[in-house]
């Protein structure tokens, strides 16, 4: 644990059993890290997926941290996360429903076999970019500029921002 206590930004993703409640619990989850409270979060975004075609949406949001954790330790509770989300029915593991990348940790850079931060394809995705620009539009993103530019020039073709009680 360190003693200094660190601004992250963490994407959510899912698109696999009912998504929308996946991300909504996980912000949830997010907040009950240890020495860790969400300090803001984006609306949930629905985005056409990357890869080949047949995959239903995502939904997509960022959230802001406050953390006493360590980098590592951080992603050792993201990924305790996700591996919660991956159970179905409590009894088998299923395929990946929510996906958690730490995005921004501070003003560090982590170059780790486990983690790399900034996280090395933020910059180019929209689905990260427009709702990190919705919780802090003012950002610069490491190596890669300032963000409001950054946003400007992605990809945002097909996303829309999921309104209450939207259907996903
Ligand atoms: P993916 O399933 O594509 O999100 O990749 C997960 C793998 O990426 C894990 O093995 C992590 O250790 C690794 N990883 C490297 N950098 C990061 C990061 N910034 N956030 C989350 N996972 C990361």
């Amino acid at each position: 644990m360190s003693v200094v206590e660190e601004t992250a930004y963490v994407a959510l993703g899912s698109n696999l059993a009912n998504p929308r409640h996946q991300v909504e619990q996980a912000l949830r989850e997010l907040d009950c890290i240890t020495e860790t409270t969400v300090t803001a979060h984006s609306p949930l975004y629905l985005t056409p997926p990357l890869g080949p075609p047949g995959q239903a949406d995502y939904v997509n949001a960022v959230a802001r941290l406050r953390t006493r954790l360590e980098p590592l330790a951080l992603l050792d509770a993201l990924q305790a996360i996700e591996a919660a989300h991956a159970r179905v029915r409590g009894e088998h593991w299923g395929p990946r429903t929510l996906d958690l990348d730490l995005l921004l940790f501070g003003e560090r850079s982590v170059e780790h076999p486990r983690l790399r931060v900034p996280h090395a394809e933020m910059h180019r995705r929209a689905f990260v970019l427009v709702p990190l620009y919705d919780i802090d539009p003012d950002l610069t993103i490491p190596g890669h500029g300032a963000l409001h530019t950054l946003v400007q020039t992605s990809d945002r073709a097909g996303m829309r921002r999921l309104a209450e009680g939207d259907d996903d």
